[in-house]
């Protein structure tokens, strides 16, 4: 049988024919097609501006930039996400510091965030872990009420929503990744929603060495930039993809539902239930206590049975660099119990119900291997 991934990217034919027309333009870097998916994805954050860069982890770091965060500056977030979540704090000068998720929703606890925040403390970056939206009326009191910049890691939860406002379309600074495993991707790739063109302009410098151009072909440089920008072939992917998010979500969303099905009465942690809000980045479990010494043995037993599967994430502060930085296993209880027993099982749009029936009867069988 063929082997099952955990994830994988809808890329349609016409897609790749657009890709092809790119590339016989002779135009292949920032151009027509990049500007023509920042004003899509605009009309998308009700209006809001958009800037594309090669990567969220770039738009996270901009946008940590542009909200002033430097040496000295603490800056709160979850330790259950990708690196790149925090790395981006100390890419800055910033210092990172990590508060622990509700074991329930597996997102940052709120309640943390509060106790949390210092004189020091200048911003949050909340993390929607496999799609599910962070409260956002609650994150944005708490901003309010400390005078705190948000930065929203979007990065898995495109096409998502708050109480039916799309994810982008309102709040602070919003970044969104376009990686291939990603919901909606351009190759590599990512975005930033930002508040105003002043805003906007600034990101636009960051991403291209500090530049600005002028209309005698000269240029000035104020400030110093990176080199972050993305191509028009990675653009003309997104294009491609954009119009299907909303129905790519919404299959998602239907084999999340027959996952529940499946799995009702299995003894596996399972996430919240949220089939209004939540883009199903991910389907993950967690496997019971008990079970914690036996996941690696359980994803070889699936991987034999033709199915991929995932730990997102390995606790960012139990890694080595965080480790030097003075963080150790027990600093944040919930977050390393849970991520010592998640499991990320397949979930992508071209899925059918079939393999979500392979996948839950495999996983049953193996949990039974384990245990004997
Ligand atoms: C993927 C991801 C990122 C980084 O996105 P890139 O486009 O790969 O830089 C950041 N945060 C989270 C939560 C992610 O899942």
């Amino acid at each position: 049988m063929e082997f099952l991934p955990f994830t994988r990217p809808a890329i349609d034919e016409d897609t790749i024919a657009s890709v092809s027309a790119v590339l016989r333009s002779g135009w292949l870097t920032t151009g027509p097609k990049c500007k023509e998916l920042e004003v899509a994805l605009s009309a998308r954050a009700g209006g809001r501006p958009v800037r594309l860069v090669n990567s969220a982890t770039a738009a996270l770091e901009f946008a940590l930039r542009i909200a002033g965060v430097k040496e000295g500056d603490e800056v709160i977030t979850t330790s259950l996400t990708w690196v790149a979540s925090a790395n981006v704090v100390l890419t800055v000068g910033a210092t990172p510091v990590f508060v622990d998720i509700d074991p329930a929703t597996r997102l940052i606890d709120l309640d943390q965030v509060e106790k949390a925040i210092t004189a020091r403390t200048r911003a949050i970056i909340p993390v929607d872990l496999a799609g599910l939206p962070v409260d956002r009326d609650r994150l944005y009191q708490l901003a309010q009420l400390h005078g705190l910049r948000v930065i929203e890691d979007a990065a898995q939860s495109q096409g998502a929503n708050w109480q039916g406002r799309e994810l982008g379309s309102f709040g602070d600074l919003v970044a969104f990744s376009f990686h291939p495993n990603k919901n909606m991707t351009t190759g590599e790739g990512g975005c930033l929603v930002l508040n105003d063109e002043t805003e906007a302009r600034l990101f636009e410098k960051l991403r291209l060495q500090g530049v600005t151009r002028a209309p005698d072909g000269t240029y000035d440089c104020d400030v110093l930039g990176g080199k972050a920008n993305l191509t028009d072939i990675a653009a003309a992917i997104g294009l491609g993809q954009l119009p299907h998010l909303d129905a790519l979500n919404a299959r998602r969303r239907e084999l999340a539902r027959w996952y529940f099905k499946r799995l009702a009465g299995v003894d596996v942690g399972l996430p919240p239930a949220d089939f209004s809000q939540s883009n199903w980045h991910m389907f993950q479990i967690v496997l019971p206590e008990a079970l914690a010494a036996q996941r690696s043995a359980l994803i070889q037993l699936l991987k034999e049975a033709g199915i991929g599967s995932g730990v997102h994430y390995p606790a960012i502060h139990t890694t080595s660099l965080y480790r030097q930085l003075g963080w150790k296993a027990g600093d944040l209880p919930q977050t390393e119990s849970i991520a010592a027993r998640i499991l990320t099982l397949p979930l992508f749009p071209q899925m059918q119900d079939s393999d979500i029936d392979r996948v839950c009867t495999a996983l049953i069988h193996a949990l039974e291997q384990i245990q004997a």
